[in-house]
């Protein structure tokens, strides 16, 4: 494996996933839906087949779908964007997250990231070689250390990433948060990497996208993807939404990662971004529903339970059952339980910071929620 590489192991969702497999654990690890995504989503793919569109599609995306992608965006955040010069399609948020990495930093560049963070921002940052600040955020509520930011922010630093709703821990950043965050990089001339693929599972507050405050759409790339909003995670959909002077860099990575994305899910992507409203409000609503479920489930098995403002994702402190860390608590929570969940300490710079901290998701039918609470109580 080749050095930037060879301190990752198999991620840890599929460690995870695979472990549950094996125990036949109800899996409330990896964030993928048990339950399918919208039969006119799925009819629109099966007649992009049919109609014969399965040749190449364009690299920055079939025409209609970029259109689509602009016009959600719109809707979204008010801001207006041109579809064929700052949208470009790829496959699956990830690939734009690993685009815009590649496609913008330049070895040595320092980026700011927040800590826990997805995994695969740390492994394409250091594709790219760059040079990594994390900032820690702690429980209760993961709340943005804006002095600490100020005094790591410099000339010097040439992006930040930042994703609200946040996995893994269901935190959403505020308003002023936002604000604050923007100024400073405002201030000292910083790019903003702005992940954005939880923005429909928002329930505590409102989604800001932090392109739209003022100032900031100029240097901010928004990314965003269909698998959460759709639950269709296995179509790798996703996109990159950035003023075109950003848009050549990402485009320009993109075109040599994967040239071009799957071209009858793209049709049919377009025709999911165009659902009515009430699509959207009755995904909220179920996720609310859900949400609650897991969140009340869990600190009737005991757990100190955080606040699940967004996503689908909870995070719970495990130290009242007394294992000795995260990835201890989830072996044993997998094998003598028979559920899983995923240990927090690979998302931070520290591992340490994590170790008391475990994610559950929520993105499973009502029943299976009920049923991992019922084994949890029965069990721990
Ligand atoms: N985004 C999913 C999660 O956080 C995992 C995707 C993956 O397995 N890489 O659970």
């Amino acid at each position: 494996v080749a050095k930037r590489l060879e301190k990752f192991k198999t991620t840890i969702f599929t460690q995870m996933s695979m472990l549950a497999a094996q125990h036949g654990a109800i899996n409330l690890g990896q964030g993928f839906p048990n339950f399918d995504g919208p039969e006119f989503v799925k009819e629109a793919a099966i007649q992009a087949i049919r109609d014969g569109k399965n040749q190449y599609a364009r690299g920055c995306g079939v025409p209609d779908l970029n259109l689509a992608i602009a016009d959600r965006f719109k809707k979204d955040t008010g801001l207006v964007v041109d579809p064929e010069k700052e949208v470009t399609v790829t496959t699956g948020c990830t690939e734009a997250i690993a685009a815009t990495m590649l496609g913008l930093i330049n070895p040595g560049e320092e980026v700011i990231l927040f800590a826990p963070y997805y995994d695969s921002y740390i492994a394409t940052l250091s594709m790219a070689g760059a040079k990594v600040k994390s900032i820690t955020l702690h429980p209760p509520d993961f709340s943005v250390p804006i002095e600490e930011l100020k005094s790591t922010m410099s000339k010097d630093t040439r992006a930040i990433l930042i994703n609200t709703p946040h996995n893994p821990t269901g935190k959403m950043f505020t308003p002023e948060e936002l604000k604050a965050i923007a100024a400073l990089c405002i201030e000292n001339d910083v790019l903003v990497f702005s992940d954005e693929v939880y923005d429909k599972l928002a329930f505590d507050m409102d989604h800001v996208s932090i392109a739209s405050l003022p100032g900031m759409f100029e240097r901010t790339v928004t990314m965003n993807s269909l698998g959460k909003t759709f639950s269709l995670t296995g179509w790798k959909i996703g996109w990159a939404i950035a003023p075109s002077h950003l848009t050549w860099g990402v485009r320009q990575a993109h075109a040599f990662l994967t040239f071009a994305s799957a071209t009858p899910m793209q049709w049919a992507a377009a025709a999911a971004l165009r659902a009515p409203d009430s699509y959207f409000v009755e995904l909220k609503r179920d996720y609310r529903a859900k949400r609650d479920i897991l969140v009340q489930g869990l600190k009737d098995v005991g757990f100190k339970v955080f606040p699940a403002s967004g996503t689908y994702f909870v995070i719970v402190d495990h130290s009242p059952f007394g294992l000795e860390n995260d990835v201890a608590f989830c072996e044993y929570l997998i094998k003598e339980v028979g559920v899983a969940a995923i240990p927090t300490s690979v998302f931070y710079f520290n591992p340490e910071d994590g170790k008391n901290l475990v994610r559950f998701t929520f993105c499973k039918d009502e029943e299976t929620l009920r049923a991992a609470v019922e084994r949890m109580k029965q069990k721990l």
